[in-house]
């Protein structure tokens, strides 16, 4: 099963295990989390970008290298980080 990341949404109190961001093994068919299992805290997906160092990605590579976070906004208020 694939492994997704989650992270607590900025601003979002959290708890350790989500404010640091954690990793959960789940089928493609499964909804995606929006709470904390922990701590309920609203959370979202970090996409996890494949095929880096493909030129349509070598910025977002890049910037990742140089400590910056990509943040794609999906939706109202909610954004996921490309990297
Ligand atoms: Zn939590």
């Amino acid at each position: 099963m694939p492994m997704y990341v989650y992270e607590a949404k900025e601003g979002a109190k959290g708890c350790a295990k989500c404010r640091a961001g954690f990793e959960i093994s789940q089928s493609i068919n499964d909804p995606k989390l929006t709470a904390c299992p922990d701590c309920g805290a609203p959370i979202f997906r970090v996409i996890q970008a494949p095929g880096l160092g493909h030129s349509k990605t070598d910025l977002h590579y890049r910037a990742k290298r140089a400590g910056f976070s990509c943040l794609k906004k999906v939706q109202k208020g909610e954004y996921e980080k490309m990297y």
